[in-house]
């Protein structure tokens, strides 16, 4: 082994052999893969080698036919086999909830460029016969479905890193990894030590014991998996053609075929997590003991869905363990506290997703920034308060729902609540309604007496509606109060702030006493976040920004701090209320020392409220005249008692999230990734009205700034009024025009305020015109829909700005 490697790679499973070679194709040659025993000694030569494209996060679907796509490159280059079966599949629905999910996937689909089609009972007899279709009401076809030879594909992947430049030690086991002042790692292994410039984890099942040996904890945790391998069964070894796959959603298996038998895998309810204290280091190439109890129900379903198995004896059985995080979704990029430390862990799905997770992190690790936005497996997303006891039952949960229907309104209950703010008893006496975010409580909305304390989870309008209406005609019509945690908050000092702002943000930096808009950049030019910026003093700033991209954002800032300047992420210890609507000023007037009414628009104070010293900002996102008050979290409930109790004479309700997202859409105001992410540009979003490239700063992202502006964008994010039925926008719902798919959708939902359904997304820019007539699919019906450019609300900005 070397003394020194670019890239250490720790673990020989599909992930860290398909990251070797990703890093190598991109141009980083000196890598050097750590591999404890064989290759493939964890999960991966468990798996029974399915792959396919489906993945709720439109990126993670696009990554995983990218994976499948890789394969036969993959052949071509090493002379290997991945041993591959493109058979096809099809995912059952036996319920109208399912069938609604399964046209939601096809629609998004369309624009995507993936070739799925929605199919009846008839066409799935005819393609997949030994199903029974009795009460199947339809099912996605997915032809890119397949399998593939797990063992075969991972020493694919091996040979061509090796081919690259890449060096794999086998038999080598990481025992230390210690950091050097440099920013580099000293890896201590039984046969040596080597230092490399940046380690990788993927360490898979392993990958717990691994970050710990550098101080950190991943949100991961492995879970027991079964499937079995029937003996020959006719019906299957006397068709000319393989046997598709078939999902079965309600039966939580998944079925294809294996040589001239069958493989049946199970998700069950009654599953169980594995090696709950840590991965034993002595674990590898055993099974776990048979456990038909535990999938007793499932196989009862399976008989029933597939005859056929009933009379096929079962000629093996695996069970073995492999790693989740608390979504489901893989770990993956720069691990948030650590210098060039990048994750490539909790990777479910190894052979649907290893391609495209090797491909993002090489990209991201060379280039800075992967291609395409990356946030649904970002090891970010998950915050520093996460723990093992959180993991584990959101974990278990996953699991178990993993073949559920996901609705777009759902607030799933595992590992709640977690973490609350002072208000949690008080709202919740009120009537609250939870969601949860980033870990935290939000109210959704607040229920009357008499209306349950709960949102039926739906594709459709829910029983939310009527209480979001009335917290909307609450706002519009008189003053609402919101609480203003789910916001992350930074606060921002030092000598050199606002010089270190300028070159952060892209907008102009606020003089004392104003508030500005601002987006941050990547390199690029991508949207990695969109901020307020609060000068409170000549080198003292706030950011607020979103509450859910704490790590993503201080994993930003922390990377290019500057001596003068120190960020502290507040989210948690600042909050407050937002009061909005007409009277939101008499409220304000009521509770305060000094006179209100000089607080323009954009204006940020300290002023005195009740006890409290606050901060006092003149902005609100429900696009009416509004004020955001911060304060202490120690001084939250009497902030509280003071707004509430002086609001009372001037008709103030509660609002929650479900009222905020109407409100902000009567304004067609975008949402943190929803219309501002990283797949998206300023220009295309229309941010880039505030990109200052006046202010004579080489901020980051200006050089492509000035590019676009020279070169206008292909397409443009535009509002809709759509003629619904009883089911809004949500995202990624196709946009077609004269008959072809030619946009889609980035969010919607119903304005309550004026009675109409309202969806904001992408169309190409010369058709992104007022009045433009198109058809937006949502849950496979085709809706009129009309483009809009005023506003439904305060159109002239009078109430807002008055
Ligand atoms: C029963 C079963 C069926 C499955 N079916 C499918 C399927 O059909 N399709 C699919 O896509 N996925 C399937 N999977 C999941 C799939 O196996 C995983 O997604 C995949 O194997 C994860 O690969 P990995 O490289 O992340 O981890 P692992 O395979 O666990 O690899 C980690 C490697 O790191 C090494 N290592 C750990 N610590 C150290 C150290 N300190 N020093 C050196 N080396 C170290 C280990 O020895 C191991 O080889 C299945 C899993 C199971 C258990």
């Amino acid at each position: 082994m070397k003394s020194h490697t670019r890239v250490c790679i720790i673990g020989g499973g599909v992930v860290g052999c398909s990251v070797a070679y990703h890093l190598t194709k991109l141009g980083w040659p000196d890598v050097t893969l750590l591999e404890r025993s064989e290759l493939t000694s964890g999960s991966t030569w468990h798996a029974a080698g399915g792959f396919h494209t489906l993945n709720g996060d439109t990126n993670m679907a696009a990554l995983q036919g990218y994976t499948i796509r890789l394969y036969r490159e993959l052949e071509a280059l090493t002379g290997m086999s991945c041993g591959l079966h493109h058979v096809g599949g099809v995912t059952l629905a036996d319920t109208p909830e399912r069938l609604d999910m399964l046209k939601a996937e096809r629609a998004k689909h369309r624009f995507m460029g993936l070739e799925t089609e929605i199919v009846g009972p008839e066409e799935i007899k005819a393609v997949a016969p030994i199903t029974n279709i009795d009460g199947v009401l339809g099912g996605l076809y997915d032809p890119l479905d397949g399998h593939l030879d797990p063992s075969g594909t991972t020493h694919a992947y091996a040979k061509a890193a090796r081919m690259g430049g890449a060096e794999i030690h086998l038999h080598t086991k990481v025992l230390h990894t210690n950091p050097r002042v440099d920013g580099s790692w000293e890896i201590v292994t039984d046969k040596g030590m080597i230092i490399a410039e940046h380690i990788v984890n993927a360490a898979g099942l392993w990958a717990r014991e691994v970050a710990a040996m550098a101080g950190c904890y991943l949100p991961l945790h492995p879970m027991e998996h079964q499937y079995l391998v029937t003996e020959e069964t006719p019906e299957i070894y006397e068709r000319d053609t393989e046997h598709p796959h078939v999902m079965d959603p309600s039966g939580e298996s998944y079925l294809r075929q294996e040589g001239r038998g069958l493989c049946i895998g199970f998700y069950e309810k009654t599953c169980r997590p594995w090696a709950v204290d840590g991965t034993p280091w002595d674990f590898g190439h055993e099974l776990l003991p048979d456990d038909f109890d535990k999938i007793e129900d499932s196989i009862a379903f399976a008989f029933k869905r597939f005859p056929v198995l009933e009379r096929a004896g079962i000629k093996s059985v695996i069970h073995g363990p492999f790693t989740f995080a608390p979504d489901g979704n893989p770990l993956v990029g720069p691990v948030p506290g650590l210098r060039n430390y990048w994750s490539a862990c909790g990777v479910m799905a190894g052979f649907s997703q290893g391609g495209g997770v090797g491909l993002s992190l090489a990209q991201w690790m060379i280039e800075g920034e992967a291609e395409r936005d990356v946030m649904a497996m970002d090891v970010a997303r998950f915050g520093r308060w996460i723990t093992p006891g959180y993991t584990l039952p959101k974990v278990i949960e996953n699991y178990q729902t993993r073949f559920s229907v996901v609705y777009p309104n759902e607030e799933l209950p595992a590992a709640r609540p977690c973490r609350t703010t002072p208000m949690y008893d008080l709202f919740d006496g009120m009537g609250a309604v939870w969601g949860q975010q980033y870990g935290l409580e939000v109210v959704n909305y607040f229920a009357q007496e008499g209306e349950p304390r709960f949102e039926t989870p739906s594709f459709r309008r829910s029983n939310a509606f009527a209480a979001t209406a009335r917290e909307v005609a609450a706002v519009r019509g008189a003053v609402g109060i919101n609480e203003l945690q789910n916001f992350g908050k930074y606060d921002v000092r030092g000598a050199g702030a606002r010089t270190w702002l300028d070159r952060i943000m892209a907008g102009r930096i606020p003089q004392p006493g104003r508030l500005s808009l601002t987006p941050m950049l990547s390199e690029k030019g991508k949207i990695i976040g969109d901020f307020t910026v609060s000068c409170l003093g000549d080198d003292h700033f706030q950011l607020t920004g979103s509450y859910g991209a704490q790590d993503y954002h201080m994993r930003w800032f922390d990377g290019h701090l500057v001596a003068d300047v120190t960020v502290h992420n507040v989210s948690d210890r600042r909050t407050g209320f937002q009061i909005a609507g007409p009277r939101a000023r008499e409220v304000l007037q009521a509770v305060s020392q000094a006179h209100v009414g000089d607080i323009a628009f954009m204006d940020v104070r300290r002023s005195s409220i009740g006890n409290a010293s606050a901060i006092v900002q003149r902005v609100s996102y429900t696009g009416d005249l509004g004020y955001e008050i911060y304060v202490d979290a120690m001084e939250q409930r009497a902030l509280w008692d003071v707004l509430w109790n002086a609001g009372q004479a001037f008709g103030m309700k509660p609002f929650g999230m479900r009222a905020m997202m109407s409100l902000r859409l009567d304004k067609f105001f975008g949402s943190w990734m929803r219309e501002f992410s990283p797949d998206y540009t300023p220009a295309e979003t229309g941010l880039d009205r505030f990109i200052s490239l006046k202010k004579n700063v080489n901020f980051i992202g200006r050089a492509a700034a000035v590019a676009e502006r020279a070169t206008p964008p292909e397409r443009r994010l535009c509002a809709f009024i759509v003629d619904a039925d009883d089911a809004d926008v949500v995202a990624y719902e196709p946009i077609w025009i004269d008959g072809a798919v030619r946009g889609f959708c980035t969010s919607g939902g119903y304005s309550h305020h004026s009675g109409q359904s309202v969806a904001l997304g992408f169309v190409p820019s010369d058709q992104a015109v007022e009045g433009l007539e198109v058809e937006i699919e949502i849950l496979g019906e085709m809706r009129p829909a009309r483009l809009v450019t005023t506003p439904l609300f305060d159109a002239d900005t009078a109430r807002m700005r008055g």
